[in-house]
């Protein structure tokens, strides 16, 4: 078994318009070198159904989006503005990770990454913000519930920002994880420690909220203490990776310091949870990074995990300044999950 990508040049017809961090370049970056990439299946993306994108956001919010097609200067928020072909790219975006997934859960490809765009985390139920119009893990979430009857998927988000979407979708939910590592306080301005679900759904949410300036010790130190214990007691059938690179130390809107070797631990990382319980299914999909070369490099450091080419880590750094914040979150997480 191999690991899939979902790379097209379709992605690049998204335009934010000049100036936009989330340009087609991110997309365009990775071509056309990766699909030639020895030990990786190429899936082509498909459109994916209204049906499908309503598992997770309103009939408004997907009329919408539809009625911007089309128009060449309209803006969901000041971040969020679209070109004729983005409601078109962003249902190729969520259906090329929905075909991805059946691969994946059929046991046709190990695991896999989805380089899509727009990005999805931000992204509301009834509202397109933060450079997202659709939420593509959280769809992905829902439908291997509702098309593959998962019961239990864990979502691990490492992009700079917290996933204030994927948190809303599921915070009543407790047949989805979801945890986050963000800088905080930062855009969107969600995801503190206290906020970890509600009814059914409490202890299913956990923030990691870290300030500005960590880097790998700390976010390996918060992978290996926090987020894999929870994540193996949980024992999720298939994990997702809201694989955002804007935490690395070049990005420009970060303000983080994690290198391509500590995105690469941390996937690691997550993979080990999933070899353990779940079978080895896992896949990622894109969300921000806006330093192109950090970005690719970062990716495919992620991608020489997925399908096993990479060699040994570097020793982290010992000394990291993510304990309090750690032991904090596990003090609020205590009544839910054995540490
Ligand atoms: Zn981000």
């Amino acid at each position: 078994m191999t690991t899939g990508i979902v790379l097209d040049p379709r992605f690049l017809e998204h335009d934010p318009g000049p100036g936009h961090p989330e340009r087609p370049e991110r997309v365009a970056v990775f071509l056309p070198d990766l699909l030639d990439s020895p030990g990786l299946t190429r899936i082509t993306p498909r459109t994916a159904t209204p049906e499908e994108i309503t598992l997770v956001h309103g009939e408004g919010h997907f009329a919408n989006v539809a009625r911007s097609a089309g128009l060449s200067r309209f803006a969901f928020d000041a971040d969020t503005p679209v070109s004729a072909r983005s409601f078109d790219t962003a249902c190729l975006a969520v259906g090329g990770l929905l075909a991805l997934l059946d691969e994946v859960v059929a046991g046709r490809l190990r695991n896999g990454f989805a380089l899509v765009r727009p990005p999805g985390h931000h992204a509301e139920r009834e509202r397109a913000m933060g450079f997202c119009l659709f939420n593509n893990v959280a769809i992905g979430a829902a439908y291997l519930h509702a098309r593959h009857g998962l019961e239990r998927v864990l979502i691990v988000d490492w992009d700079v920002h917290h996933g204030n979407g994927t948190q809303h979708s599921f915070a009543r939910d407790p047949g989805v994880l979801y945890v986050s590592t963000h800088r905080y306080p930062f855009y969107p301005g969600t995801g503190a420690i206290d906020e970890i679900g509600e009814g059914a759904g409490e202890g299913f949410t956990v923030n990691i909220p870290l300030p500005g300036g960590f880097g790998d010790a700390e976010y390996v130190e918060a992978f290996r203490t926090v987020i894999e214990p929870i994540a193996l007691e949980y024992a999720p059938q298939l994990v997702l990776i809201s694989a955002g690179f804007d935490p690395h130390r070049r990005d420009p809107l970060g303000g983080m310091a994690v290198s391509e070797r500590g995105f690469a631990a941390m996937a690691r990382s997550v993979l080990g949870v999933a070899q353990q319980v779940a079978g080895g299914r896992c896949v990622a999909v894109l969300e921000g990074g806006y330093d192109l070369a950090a970005m690719r490099d970062s990716a495919i450091a992620v991608l020489d995990e997925l399908r096993g080419a990479a060699g040994e880590l570097p020793a982290q750094p010992r000394s990291s300044h993510a304990r309090p914040i750690l032991d904090a979150v596990r003090r609020v997480h205590e009544p839910f999950w054995k540490f």
